[in-house]
């Protein structure tokens, strides 16, 4: 009889820890709602284990009078008692996790395969050591730039070191973009350490913004101003070269009067000296012809890569007729190359490729590419001042093909109208980018939770979304999965900080 007590108590154990603690688990990492987390499932679990405990002892003592081969069969049933306790836990432990294997498909396995993204499968010998080989005139600051030069944005994930900085700058690297909040102030701190004694040789840009986030239209002349000696005392500088409003979304942020005002005030002092606006938005059209007409911009950083929509490109010809110096980012056109294998047999590798295509146009200055080791700048730099060739043409146009459907296109935002929830589709699989491509899972996460709404949202809608999107991204799936992905926050950062 006492047997049957036992076996019961420990299924009922096996279903409270699946159902509430696993549950639980389940919900924490998934990020529905954490201000719901309780103590509850845990201290369930844990008083239905010490129940099956106490019973599992209870029987395994069997009748106090026992004697001769009675004794045996006791010391026989205590040790399997023992076996069965330890099991027990095991699978209760076991039944709860078990409730995660969504988590582990999606997240996990991300999680683990981790590596250094943007970089050729092999290297090749007279990568090493490469030096920048070319530099161009930025527009009116009249400043002779590296065409292949630094950016130290999210996709870094903070793993850039003051050690590849100061190797940039001694391979030729005098470009420097950088932000107050990227990787929470760490970026300025870092490249602020490694310029120390190089300054006069370098053009640094940072942005308008604090290190918790952007600055725009209901700020005051006053704190668009204090972001700036914030900036400089952790460049470690008396003024930054380039400061741009960053990432501009909208016209009315770009033209904010305080946000000018504050510039100029800023110039007068020597602590700002040009003026720059940064935008991969959807409206990065109407932003950029606006900042145009103004005449009040000296630079222009915009997402620009292989394949971007032609518009794009009229949109670089007006802003360099009109002498303003045009930087390019996100150049690898989502750095998805892993997958392409083939590239280990082509002269060079796709990232080559793709920086000798954004640069084989004249009309810009120079590409920011964010890196952080050595190998990078290696692979990198040996780009600089390169002709695109026949055989970069034919790469690029298979990657094309690797990344079709996946690939959510910088200021596109063809299916931002269409979402009754007014989602931020396209700052969502950006994210998801950085988490899967740049292997900037920490930032990405980050970045993320900062969102007010987010794609758990899709669950359950009927997905108006779905006939929009030019690059044949399933909108709803993708989107749905990012959720999964960037929301796995409680293991992710267990993970991570390790780092
Ligand atoms: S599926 Fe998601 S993105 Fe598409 S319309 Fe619905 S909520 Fe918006
Ligand atoms: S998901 Fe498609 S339609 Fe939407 S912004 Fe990205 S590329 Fe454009």
């Amino acid at each position: 009889m006492r047997g049957i007590y036992v076996c019961i108590s420990w299924l009922l154990t096996l279903v409270v820890s699946y159902w509430l603690l696993g549950g639980s688990l389940e919900r924490l990492i998934e990020g529905y709602d954490r201000s719901d987390a309780s103590i509850l499932p845990g201290l369930t679990t844990l008083g239905a284990l010490l129940i099956s405990l106490i019973l599992t002892l209870w029987w395994a003592r069997g009748p106090e009078d026992s004697v001769g081969p009675e004794k045996r069969s006791r010391r026989r049933r205590f040790l399997l008692g023992a076996i069965a306790a330890f099991g027990g836990i095991l699978a209760s432990a076991l039944s709860a996790l078990m409730r995660l294997g969504d988590w582990y498909a999606i997240s996990g396995r991300h999680i683990f395969l981790v590596r250094p993204p943007y970089q050729a499968d092999v290297a090749r010998e007279e990568w090493s050591g490469s030096r920048v080989a070319r530099y161009r005139r930025l527009g009116r600051t009249e400043a002779l730039v590296s065409d292949i030069s630094l950016g130290s944005g999210s996709g870094t994930g903070g793993r850039q070191t003051v050690e590849v900085l100061r190797q940039a700058i001694e391979r030729g690297v005098n470009y420097f973009d950088t932000a107050p909040d990227y990787s929470g102030a760490n970026s300025e701190y870092r490249l602020g350490e490694a310029i120390k004694g190089s300054r006069d040789e370098i053009f640094l840009a940072s942005k308008f913004c604090r290190p918790t986030g952007h600055l725009g239209p209901g700020h005051s002349v006053e704190e668009y101003m204090e972001a700036v000696p914030s900036s400089l005392k952790r460049l470690q500088t008396d003024r930054v070269d380039l400061i741009h409003i960053h990432s501009c979304n909208s016209v009315e942020r770009l033209l904010d009067e305080n946000a000018h005002e504050a510039f100029d005030r800023l110039k007068q002092q020597g602590k700002a000296r040009f003026l720059g606006v940064s935008t991969h938005t959807p409206n990065l059209v109407e932003v950029a012809n606006a900042a145009i007409d103004s005449d009040r911009f000296d630079v222009m950083m915009l997402a620009y890569h292989h394949g971007a929509w032609p518009q794009l490109g009229q949109v670089i010809q007006r802003a360099a007729s009109s002498d303003i110096g045009v930087v390019a980012m996100k150049t690898l056109r989502g750095a998805k190359h892993r997958g392409l294998l083939w590239s280990r047999d082509e002269r060079d590798s796709y990232t080559q490729a793709a920086f000798k295509w954004v640069l084989s146009d004249p009309n810009i200055s120079c590409l920011v590419i964010s890196l952080w080791e050595e190998a990078q700048l290696d692979e990198f730099l040996y780009a600089s001042g390169r002709t695109l060739s026949d055989s970069d043409r034919v790469l690029l146009g298979r990657y094309r093909d690797l990344i079709a459907g996946k690939h959510c296109r910088p200021h596109c935002g063809a299916c931002l109208q269409s979402c009754p929830e007014e989602l931020q589709i396209d700052d969502i699989l950006r994210y998801r980018m950085y988490f899967e491509d740049y292997g900037a899972q920490r930032e990405a996460t980050r970045l993320y939770a900062q969102l007010g709404k987010k794609a758990d949202a899709c669950t359950g809608c009927s997905a108006p979304c779905s006939n929009f999107c030019p690059e044949g991204i399933r909108i709803a799936e993708r989107l749905a999965e990012s959720h999964i992905l960037l929301t796995h926050i409680l293991l992710t950062h267990i993970l991570l900080t390790r780092g």
